[in-house]
């Protein structure tokens, strides 16, 4: 049995590199089955970034916060408080794009915009990390990824909290339903970047979806009432770029 877990924890750590070369160290230090990291895509915000924190602070818990350049543009005080927190910080593009169907060039424009924004900001921050919009990349974003020096990161566990019908009880279940009992969680602190963009007439003609909750009340509320019993029942360490 226990070889069968160390076999699935090695999968869940190799997946994350699939077609990325030979991992010389894990990207994290998760080291205990009961293991999770916290990760939060698509802020800063305004509104709910902050509420995140406050609430990761009081029950001392560190994550990964993957942000949106131009957001970062327009709350660098938030950005701020995120590293002064102790939290990480990755890449999760500028406009948040479907990488998968823009040119290489503005694959690698919008991360290094995203790069620009976070250094505008706090210039000696090594950002290590990169996560996808969506989750989607090809052998070829992979690339561009690696010469920004940056390892790109996937979720085990989607608590699919961007949803209308999400709700704390929700979040909570699709972590202890995880079947693994052990991974990197998707959350969100931002209500879907492309939404934000489109009203803030960033970027036009995208497709949003009908299904988005127009707030993250969810992710706080669950935060709040389960954040307490999730430290017993789980180690919870960030994320650790390598
Ligand atoms: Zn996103």
């Amino acid at each position: 049995m226990k070889i069968i877990k160390c076999f699935l924890i090695f999968m869940f750590f190799a997946k994350g590199f699939a077609n990325a070369g030979t991992p010389k160290k894990i990207i994290t230090n998760i080291s205990n089955i009961n293991s999770l990291s916290l990760t939060f895509d698509d802020g800063p915000d305004e509104i709910w970034t902050p509420k995140i924190l406050d609430i990761l602070k009081n029950n001392n818990v560190k994550a990964t916060f993957f942000v949106v350049g131009f957001f970062v543009d327009k709350y660098p005080e938030i950005v701020k408080q995120i590293v002064k927190d102790g939290h990480e910080i990755g890449v999760h593009t500028y406009t948040h794009p479907l990488l998968t169907k823009v040119s290489a060039s503005v694959v690698a424009s919008e991360i290094q915009k995203t790069i620009n924004a976070i250094h505008n900001i706090l210039p000696d921050y090594e950002i290590k990390l990169f996560r996808a919009p969506y989750g989607a990349m090809n052998d070829k974003i992979k690339e561009i990824v690696k010469q920004f020096g940056l390892k790109p990161v996937w979720w085990d566990i989607d608590t699919e909290d961007w949803k209308q019908s999400s709700s704390a009880l929700t979040i909570k279940n699709a972590i202890y339903a995880s079947r693994y009992k052990v991974g990197i969680v998707l959350m969100h602190d931002g209500i879907d970047a492309p939404t934000m963009l489109v009203k803030m007439g960033v970027i036009h003609n995208t497709k949003l979806n009908p299904e988005i909750r127009q707030n993250k009340k969810n992710v706080v509320k669950f935060l709040k009432v389960y954040l307490p019993s999730l430290k017993k029942d789980y180690l919870i360490e960030e994320l650790i770029g390598v």
